[in-house]
């Protein structure tokens, strides 16, 4: 079957009044975006409550449904053919022949689900479900109506023209991005960070990321590597910035300056409140994280603890009771676990103690902080303002 559009559903749960618009505006509005990196030319169009994305030239089918899959928001991809109303003989030979060509093999149950939103056609939907199953058993003996469980539930939309289609592909689920406000995720090149933003851009949220690089302790093949997972989260989560901040001399002083084994977590401190400061600049109003209770020696809850307490907006860690191998399960299926298993060192990894504190004491920490008083302000100003951007998409 050749498939000219799909009709795409969504979930309506809290999609009421006002919210509607905003919620199918971004929805089409991040739809364009996906088939954009298709072949072949698209429309996509919003009609009483109803998206249809319609192919205005030859195009991949195959490539369309997966960027479709990859829409936050969409909870099914319907692959849909449109027929003129030419009268219900000429639509009983349009669904034989959709049916025939949709399913060479006819072994299957079925049943007639028509809708009718134009009031004006001769029939009502209980009359066409009924004369159109008749034609179906008529034609195709093999093929048996089962109105409960059937193998082939055949919609037939009658609206200004008829839709016809059978097939239904889950989407991705979620809110379109662009709904619920702006957050900038901490992005390195693990595999826990890029699932996290993937979790946050899923409920609706436009992401940015900031990466801490620490040349020439991390090369530029590991800043290529987060740049690579940017643009792999941005494949679901749209356009995405990427924040690029120079950490070597905030790592060096601390490293000078503070005890070996509380460097990671006074490094961590400092990447929050970095995080933090372009976060302010670009409006997002969370931080996202990829920590996990427990993971490493700064992911304890104590740790956890201390590294928050830098923070005054609200951090979001969806991974933090997930399991390892949970988050590498998700890392798989959207694609990101190849990239982030690259070897390429992180920043964190070059200046880790053999013996970090596991249970920091906030108060001790805060006074090695203040070790830093006389350059780290500056320095910190300097990491923000000389921030590379990238635009990842
Ligand atoms: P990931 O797999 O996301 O790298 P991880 O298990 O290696 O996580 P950590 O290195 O302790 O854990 O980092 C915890 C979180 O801190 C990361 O998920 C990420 O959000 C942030 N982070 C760590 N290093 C960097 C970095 N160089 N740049 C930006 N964010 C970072
Ligand atoms: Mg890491």
């Amino acid at each position: 079957m050749k498939y000219q559009s799909f009709l795409i559903k969504y979930a309506e749960i809290g999609v009421k009044g006002k919210n509607r618009y905003m919620f199918e505006d971004a929805l089409v509005k991040q739809i364009r975006f996906a088939l954009k990196s298709v072949d072949g030319e698209f429309e996509v169009t919003k009609e009483s409550g109803r998206i249809y994305a319609n192919a205005l030239s030859d195009f991949d089918y195959d490539d369309a449904v997966e960027a479709l899959k990859r829409v936050f928001g969409i909870s099914a991809i319907c692959p849909m053919v449109q027929v003129d109303d030419l009268g219900f003989e000429e639509l009983k030979k349009q669904v034989l022949q959709y049916l025939d060509q949709v399913y060479p093999d006819k072994h299957l149950t079925f049943k007639v689900n028509a809708r009718r939103a134009n009031k004006h056609y001769p029939k009502n939907s209980e009359e066409i479900n009924r004369d159109l199953g008749e034609v179906i058993l008529e034609t195709f003996p093999d093929m048996q109506v089962d109105v409960h469980h059937p193998q082939v539930m055949l919609h037939v939309e009658i609206r200004t023209r008829i839709n016809l289609y059978s097939q239904v592909i889950p989407g991705p689920g979620g809110m379109p991005i662009g709904t619920n406000g702006r957050a900038m995720l901490l992005l390195s090149g693990g595999i826990d960070s890029p699932v996290a933003g993937y979790m946050i851009a899923k409920r609706g949220v436009v992401i940015e990321a900031v990466y801490f690089h620490a040349p020439p302790y991390t090369s530029d093949r590991a800043k290529e590597k987060v740049v690579d997972l940017a643009r792999l989260v941005a494949r679901y989560a749209g356009p995405m910035k990427l924040h690029i901040v120079n950490f070597t001399d905030i790592q060096l002083y601390i490293y000078d300056q503070c005890p070996h084994e509380e460097l990671t977590i006074i490094m961590r401190r400092y990447m929050m409140r970095i995080a933090e400061m372009i976060a302010e600049k670009e409006k997002c109003l969370a931080l996202i994280t990829g920590e996990s209770i427990g993971q490493v020696a700064s992911q304890t809850v104590q740790s956890l603890a201390a590294t928050n307490e830098v923070c005054t907006m609200p951090v979001f860690r969806p991974v933090i009771g997930f399991d390892k191998q949970e988050i590498v399960d998700i890392s798989e299926k959207i694609g990101t676990f190849e990239t982030s298993i690259q070897p390429f060192e992180d920043c964190c990894t070059i200046f880790v103690a053999k013996h970090p504190v596991t249970k920091p004491n906030i108060n001790v920490i805060r006074r090695s902080e203040e070790k830093l008083a006389e350059k780290i302000d500056e320095m910190v100003k300097t990491a923000v303002e000389t921030a590379e951007v990238i635009r990842c998409e």
